[in-house]
């Protein structure tokens, strides 16, 4: 038999119970404070933006969590999806590597985001919820959203990041073609959005801008909720169905990781991958490596400091305890749009202070270097977000080929790339700028930052 490329689970072998790696902390997480006393925060402070259900998940302490049956039925849709052993990828670096990875791009709406969108769907379903209002950067997380208000009968609005609306109207297309009404932010349809306006008529927007109008919307209204795609607990929490199926599948090609790698905008794909895995090194001693991929343009984690800020760019959010790049800042529109966040999760953040992990930064060029080679070998056009990990782990390759060593390279590819064709366009045609590190503006959004 030709050596296996392809790991691939039953229906039956999808989770039935999500991981939450707070049950497994050495110390407990620093809770959200609240923005106007900088009082710890309890769980009744957000509920007029989520359903009771999800705030419990975000504060739970319980380390295994069921999955509702409906959402189990979505998930099967799709779900377990395959593990690929990138053999071809592996002849061409050349290197003694294995190399392992998950691809979240088969669902579809093409990446990691519907795994706790149809969860969050469900959970305000249930709740009574009638209408939910949301951000989306380069549009994965509205689209997945898109598709999971349909099934469960949510009317959805979507402030999308001004410059993703202009380089992807494919994506916005999918998301009103589920039945969403997506508005380019800064939108004139919000307080925060007009004031941003009146100062930028011309502002690109960025993930914490459209944040700011979606919490608007969400808090002015009695119907409607708000729905966050990555960052908050609840939402790696339901992201981890991703590395307990690769932990089986893993054990299904008969290795395990040396090194777990996932690319980071607010941490939601990568704690999916790596959280399962981080348990054995918590509680079991493994020695495991874990590797954060961002852009050089938002390096959150590589560059920021550790402290309590905003999630959005107008400070309506609790404050959470994060590395910062200051929540004012905004990154230049690079093409993975999905990383240009100025935080990061805290529960990413606490094991990256706590020396569990590691981060690494990288110019566009570099990564869109590395996607092209991963077609190339592997045939999948990824998504530029996702081409960080691919970035990451072929760099670990070719450290592993120099010293001569068998390392058992895995990481998650979060999303294909099939509606960033103009970012490949321009790519091929040598028209990708890299953006030196913005430290002048890093330091001025920064000293918005409260003093806590
Ligand atoms: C949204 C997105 C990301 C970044 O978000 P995380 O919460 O850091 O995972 C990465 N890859 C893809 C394909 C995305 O859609």
């Amino acid at each position: 038999m030709a050596d296996q490329t392809k790991f691939l689970l039953q229906d039956s072998d999808v989770p039935t119970h999500w991981y939450n790696i707070a049950a497994d902390l050495p110390k407990p997480p620093p809770p959200p404070l609240n923005p106007g006393t900088h009082e710890p925060l309890g769980p009744e402070a957000l509920a007029p933006l989520f359903p009771m259900e999800l705030i419990k998940q975000e504060v739970s302490a319980e380390r295994y969590i069921e999955i509702p049956d409906e959402v189990q039925d979505v998930y099967r849709l799709w779900r377990a999806t395959p593990l690929i052993r990138a053999r071809r990828l592996e002849r061409a670096l050349g290197t003694p590597a294995h190399i392992y990875f998950k691809y979240e791009g088969a669902s579809p709406v093409g990446s990691h985001k519907p795994n706790t969108a149809v969860a969050q769907a469900y959970y305000n379903r249930e709740a009574g919820v009638k209408r939910i209002a949301t951000e989306t950067g380069a549009g994965q997380w509205g689209t997945a959203l898109a598709m999971a208000c349909n099934f469960f009968g949510i009317e959805l609005k979507v402030y999308m990041v001004k410059v993703s609306y202009q380089q992807k109207p494919y994506r916005r297309s999918m998301m009103q073609l589920y039945g969403a009404d997506v508005v380019a932010s800064p939108s004139s349809d919000t307080q925060s959005g007009r004031a941003i306006l009146a100062e930028t008529p011309d502002n690109p927007g960025s993930l914490g801008i459209a944040i700011s109008e979606a919490v608007e919307d969400a808090a002015g209204r009695d119907d409607t909720k708000y729905s966050l795609g990555s960052v908050l607990n609840h939402v790696l929490l339901h992201q981890t169905v991703i590395g307990q199926e690769a932990l089986k599948q893993m054990e299904m090609a008969g290795e395990y990781p040396d090194v777990v790698i996932g690319c980071a905008g607010g941490g939601s794909n990568y704690a999916g991958i790596a959280f399962p895995f981080m348990r054995d090194k918590l509680v079991g001693g493994k020695k495991t490596r874990f590797i954060a991929a961002e852009p050089e343009a938002c390096p959150s984690l590589t560059k920021g400091e550790f402290r309590y800020d905003f999630g959005d760019t107008a400070g309506l959010t609790p404050l959470v305890k994060m590395f910062t790049l200051g929540h004012t800042f905004i990154p230049e529109g690079i093409h993975a749009g999905g990383l240009r966040y100025h935080g990061m999760a805290n529960l990413v953040c606490e094991l990256y202070d706590q020396g569990y992990m590691e981060a690494r930064a990288y110019h566009q060029n570099a990564v869109f270097d590395a996607a092209v080679q991963f077609a190339r070998t592997e045939a999948i056009v990824p998504a530029p977000e996702s081409a960080h990990a691919i970035r990451a782990a072929i760099d670990e390759a070719l450290a592993a080929k120099e010293a001569g060593e068998a390392r058992v390279i895995l990481f998650n590819l979060s999303g294909h790339g099939y509606f960033d064709m103009t970012a490949y366009d321009n790519y091929l045609a040598g028209g990708l700028q890299d953006f030196a590190y913005p430290a002048q503006r890093v330091r001025e959004a920064m000293a918005s930052v409260p003093v806590i």
